[in-house]
């Protein structure tokens, strides 16, 4: 948790200062309402969930004042982890079963953290005791398939790659192939993000997955999505959840932002679990999303 607040010091000047400072101040006035459904608007919450909380506040406090600084926090609190559906369930499926090992769809756009996600995860799993193998099926960015090969070496993951240009669909059914012979625990593929047209890429993701769902059932379709580019990831993670079933969301680079309020959006409009957040560029920056470990956090 000291870590998480760390990582989230930006959004936590938002939330717990400027927020928590007005709404511990005892009777708001119009001003002040307004004053923090801007400040949870410029934040990222977006305008549903930011509506949703205010109204939610206002009816609060008008049946119940709060006396104290720790009042106002208690309540600040239960309404923001109330608002990340604390009900889901945000465990990353990874365990080999009916004879094969979990399978693991990274998507995304490119420059979202797909690779270093993938890499990431890796390390976490492999610190866990899994055997992993990775797959390097963005064969579109020449440098991808590098970059995952220098992770896998890194956190001890056999990785397999194809050759330049070659159909990612056909590198993600060679690495599934490979970790079945193997017998490895999971086998995790970094897909290729091109968002051209979304034909383009229900065509390519949509085969990547029809591929590989001839050797085994895919587990896990982690879309990747970068926290500081707001409105348009939105919308982007909304195409391709239109494309493939996404099974769980890892919001990246929410570390240096101070628009953490994007995890409620997120959260909020496509309704799939936001499973893990990147918390930095290193090999351990990576974190399960716990809705109140999360909100804590973000109080300071
Ligand atoms: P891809 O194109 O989606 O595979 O993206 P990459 O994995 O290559 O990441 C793009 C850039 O974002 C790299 O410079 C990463 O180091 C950086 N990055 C990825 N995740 C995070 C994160 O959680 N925090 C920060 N600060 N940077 C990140």
């Amino acid at each position: 948790l000291h870590r998480l607040r760390g990582r989230l010091a930006r959004s936590q000047s938002v939330f717990g200062k400027s927020v928590l400072g007005l709404l511990g101040g005892g009777d708001l006035d119009e001003d002040s309402w307004e004053e923090i459904e801007d400040t949870l608007l410029m934040a990222d919450l977006g305008t549903a969930t930011t509506t949703a909380v205010v109204d939610k506040l206002r009816s609060e406090l008008a049946a119940n004042p709060v006396r104290s600084a720790d009042e106002a926090r208690a309540l600040f609190r239960a309404v923001l982890v109330e608002h990340l559906m604390p009900e889901l369930d945000r465990s990353v499926k990874a365990l080999p079963h009916s004879g094969h090992p979990a399978i693991l769809l990274v998507v995304g756009v490119n420059g979202t953290g797909k690779t270093t996600t993938t890499g990431k995860l890796a390390r976490v799993l492999v610190a866990d005791g899994r055997r992993i193998l990775l797959g390097a099926a963005d064969t579109f960015r020449a440098a991808a398939a590098d970059q995952l090969q220098t992770w896998g070496e890194r956190v001890g993951a056999q990785t397999v790659r194809g050759k330049e240009a070659a159909d990612p669909a056909s590198v993600a059914f060679d690495a599934v192939s490979q970790g079945i012979d193997s017998g490895v625990d999971a086998v995790i593929i970094d897909t290729a993000g091109r968002l051209h047209t979304k034909t383009g890429l229900m065509d390519e993701l949509g085969k990547v997955k029809r591929v590989v769902e001839k050797k085994a059932s895919v587990d896990e379709v982690l879309l990747v999505l970068d926290a500081t580019i707001g409105q348009n990831g939105l919308a982007q993670a909304k195409v391709f959840a239109d494309v493939v079933d996404i099974s769980g969301v890892v919001l990246t680079k929410l570390d240096g932002t101070a628009k953490g309020g994007i995890v409620f959006q997120v959260q909020n409009e496509l309704r799939v679990p936001v499973k893990l957040v990147g918390l930095g560029e290193g090999a351990d920056d990576l974190a399960p999303f716990d809705p109140e470990a999360f909100v804590d956090a973000l109080l300071g």
